[in-house]
């Protein structure tokens, strides 16, 4: 499938879509394509297929979820007190309202159907699954309770489904976070504020409950690197010193040494984000209970604790330190979880700029690993879309995979399913003053979804 020079740049969103039942006349082509994973990668990845839409070439989307509701990450991710980073999903549902996209949820490829099954029958597959565990540090004493990676803690206060009785102990006051990116700010963050600034946030219930009872007032993002090297992003940084309830501190000296050794010309992000830590460090200290620190070249070696974590060790420039605490949440990056049919490398699955083999792509953070904000998976899938299209060759003209996965029993909730779960969340938000309130429980999700609302 050669592209005209004319739709290759389309980014017109506007583009109109085919119904799924075309009368293919001889010139139109109409190519099935599966996204598997309804995150931001994959959303984009079927935006792109409908920019290239024309009036001879069309697609016909099926997006596979294995949970019930869609949006990856920008639900299940993204820092509750963030919610203007969440409008992005407004896009996703622009896209999953035109007549040529499906979405199949609450179906796990892997289990319910297998890729090799979906790549037989789709003249193309989009595996956009992300990079959903935490890697782990490696060190003694991790395995003690309230030692938690991110990935279950943040999932955790987001309200996904198999995440809601995470064991996560808040009866301690101290609670330190290791890793320097964006991940751990958004962690150290959710336990540093004041639970009352997350009641008009779509926080989990059950965490808004636990929130409001903890006993953490001391908080502590550890970076095993000189803030130089740190990975947070500059705009997270400036807004700490509005936090209203909470103290950040960061130690200016800390900022004087990484100002020296990133040098006279120190790359742009660099340099942004030591001017946002040094004015971190120059704010005034308020009187208030709840403090965010900053540690910088704290290298984690070991976890001590007996029931339940009570200190952790570092390496440090002056030598071993000993620093106690009562939860230790790891934010350190994340890894594939796996799916047969594809080969795990570094961290995310082996690819060659997307292409997988034969007709199997890949993009978003399972192609490049766990990196980039969510924009950042817009050119990603774009590229890959590009990729794919110029691979195709005749239409395969497959049955629907739908009823083949209601005769094994998988219960598909489609676009108007999850349509119903949503309205209930925002209409259950509205009488709260929250953006919604989620559903946490998939059985109840499905009740919803089949109900006649
Ligand atoms: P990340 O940005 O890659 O940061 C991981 C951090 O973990 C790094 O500071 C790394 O330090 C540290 N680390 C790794 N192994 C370690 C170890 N063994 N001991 C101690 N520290 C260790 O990953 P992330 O925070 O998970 O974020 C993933 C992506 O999502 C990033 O691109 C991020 O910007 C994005 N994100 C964006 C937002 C937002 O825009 N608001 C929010 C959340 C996430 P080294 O550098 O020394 O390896």
């Amino acid at each position: 499938m050669r592209l005209g020079g004319n739709t290759l740049g389309g980014s017109n969103p506007l583009v109109s879509a085919p119904e799924r039942s075309l009368p293919t006349g001889d010139l139109v082509q109409t190519f099935s394509i599966a996204i598997v994973g309804a995150g931001p990668s994959g959303y984009f990845a079927a935006q792109a297929l409908q920019n290239l839409q024309s009036d001879d070439l069309r697609f016909a989307i099926d997006i596979y979820e294995r949970l019930p509701t869609p949006w990856g990450l920008v639900r299940s991710g993204v820092a509750p007190d963030h919610p203007k980073i969440k409008s992005v999903s407004k896009v996703f549902e622009n896209i999953a309202a035109k007549p040529n996209v499906r979405l199949l949820a609450n179906v796990n490829v892997g289990s319910d159907i297998s890729l090799g099954e979906i790549s037989a029958h789709y003249d193309a597959v989009v595996v956009a699954i992300g990079t959903p565990e935490g890697r782990s540090l490696g060190i003694p004493g991790e395995q003690l309770p309230n030692v938690i990676s991110s990935a279950d803690f943040v999932y955790w206060y987001n309200g996904h489904p198999e995440f809601a009785d995470v064991a996560v102990d808040l009866t301690g006051t101290r609670a330190i976070v290791i890793g320097a990116g964006n991940v751990a700010m958004d962690v150290g963050r959710m336990l540093a504020i004041d639970p009352d600034d997350l009641d008009a946030t779509d926080t989990a219930d059950h965490a808004l409950k636990a929130l409001h009872q903890s006993r953490i007032r001391d908080v502590t993002i550890v970076a095993r690197r000189g803030a130089e090297s740190a990975s947070f992003t500059s705009p997270e940084l400036r807004e700490l010193p509005g936090l209203e309830s909470t103290n950040v501190q960061i130690e200016r000296t800390d900022i004087a040494i990484a100002l020296e050794r990133a040098g006279a010309e120190p790359e742009k992000h660099v340099k942004s984000n030591l001017d946002a830590m040094m004015a971190i460090a120059e704010s005034p200290t308020r009187n208030v209970e709840r403090t965010l620190r900053f540690l910088f070249e704290h290298k984690p070696v070991e976890i001590k604790g007996q029931d339940r974590v009570s200190s952790i060790i570092f390496d440090t420039p002056s030598g071993r330190l000993e620093v106690p605490c009562d939860l230790v949440i790891t934010a350190i990056g994340y890894k594939p979880s796996g799916l047969p049919g594809l080969v795990i490398e570094g961290n995310g699955y082996a690819n060659n700029e997307g292409l997988v083999s034969g007709n199997i792509f890949v993009v978003g953070w399972a192609k490049r690993g766990p990196s980039g904000v969510i924009g950042t998976n817009k050119s990603d899938s774009t590229e890959v879309i590009h990729r794919l299209v110029e691979s195709l060759g005749v239409p395969k003209n497959e049955a629907d995979m739908l009823p083949l996965l209601r005769e094994r029993g998988v219960k598909v909730i489609e676009q108007s399913g999850w349509m119903k779960i949503n309205e209930s969340e925002l209409s259950q938000g509205v009488l709260q003053g929250r953006p919604r309130v989620k559903v946490t429980d998939v059985d109840e999700m499905l009740e919803i979804a089949q109900s006649n609302q």
